[in-house]
């Protein structure tokens, strides 16, 4: 046991649906580092003030979840990948500075390396559905990975417009009746929406068209096996699901705050899918 007495927290609103505790203290007891990792249920009035006493509440870091992620820009020295998404996930603190990025653009990478090797091989197009949040990280790193052509959908087709006015000519509105004819030559279909969701509407979506080596990512975690998955398993296209993502966004908080560079095993696989059987509710990120 090392002697190091350190505390993380995640602060939202709520916060009682998050996973977090559960993977970071996974991690903590794994590696027998004597730290901590809690839930801070904090108002957006006092979000401003809690950040500015992390050190004093003898936290090293935080993760930030909903409503606080754009705050916790204004409120941080982001790093570059942040100020492109414009929004944070993860704050820590450097020799007194509070220092901030977004680890969901790697959880979303690292977790498609994990589940389909060479999937960016040949990333002449990529589908994204939804224009919020998790959709600027997607699209920021399928950037960072070469992506020639990102074809964004949305309900709201003024938010996909922006997004293309954010990342450049690489990126393109569509109006979703347009989807299932973009379908047919794209690498790589990712859900970022809440449909398909417990509790939310389904995503209407037709993946026939396809192509037989596509591979189809779903952000959503609960389910775990998302209606869009099982639909790419049917078809025997490799998927990537929103559980590995969320294990692989953690990985870069707890190294920064623990000092050492944890390992998504299966073990913590099957706890966290485990606890969101037992009670499903997931709210972004
Ligand atoms: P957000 O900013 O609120 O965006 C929600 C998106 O879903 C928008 O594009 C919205 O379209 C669309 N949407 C919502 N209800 C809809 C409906 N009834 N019909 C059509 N479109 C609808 O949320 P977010 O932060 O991007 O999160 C989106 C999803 O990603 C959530 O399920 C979240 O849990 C998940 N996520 C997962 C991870 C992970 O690690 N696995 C990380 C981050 C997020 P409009 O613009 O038209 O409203």
């Amino acid at each position: 046991m090392t002697t190091t007495n350190r505390a993380a927290c995640v602060i939202g609103w709520p916060v009682e649906h998050s996973r977090s505790p559960l993977i970071h203290n996974y991690w903590l007891k794994q590696y027998s580092i004597a730290g901590e990792y809690r839930r801070e249920l904090v108002p957006r009035e006092e979000f401003a003030a809690f950040v500015k006493s992390l050190a004093a509440r003898g936290y090293v870091g935080a993760n930030v979840t909903v409503p606080h992620k754009e705050a916790a820009l204004a409120l941080s020295q982001p790093d570059e990948r942040a100020r492109a998404v414009g929004a944070v996930n993860t704050l820590w603190l450097d020799d007194g500075a509070l220092r901030s990025t977004n680890t969901d653009v790697e959880g979303f990478l690292d977790n498609l390396d994990a589940c389909a090797r060479g999937w960016d091989r040949n990333l002449s197009k990529a589908v994204v559905l939804g224009a919020g949040g998790a959709a600027r990280a997607v699209i920021y790193g399928l950037l960072a990975r070469g992506a020639e052509r990102i074809i964004v959908f949305n309900r709201t087709l003024g938010r996909a417009e922006t997004l293309r006015r954010r990342f450049g000519t690489r990126v393109d509105a569509v109006g979703w009746d347009q989807l299932d004819a973009t379908l047919g030559d794209a690498a790589l279909l990712v859900n970022t929406t809440t449909l398909g969701m417990q509790g939310q509407p389904a995503l209407a979506v037709n993946i026939a068209q396809l192509p037989s080596e596509a591979v189809v990512a779903d952000l959503v975690y609960a389910p775990v096996r998302t209606p869009l998955l099982a639909a790419a398993n049917a078809r025997n296209l490799r998927t990537a699901d929103g559980l590995g993502m969320l294990l692989h966004q953690a990985v870069r908080g707890f190294a920064l705050w623990f000092g050492k560079m944890p390992t998504v095993t299966a073990e913590l696989r099957a706890l966290v899918e485990a606890d969101l059987g037992a009670s499903p509710r997931q709210t972004a990120g």
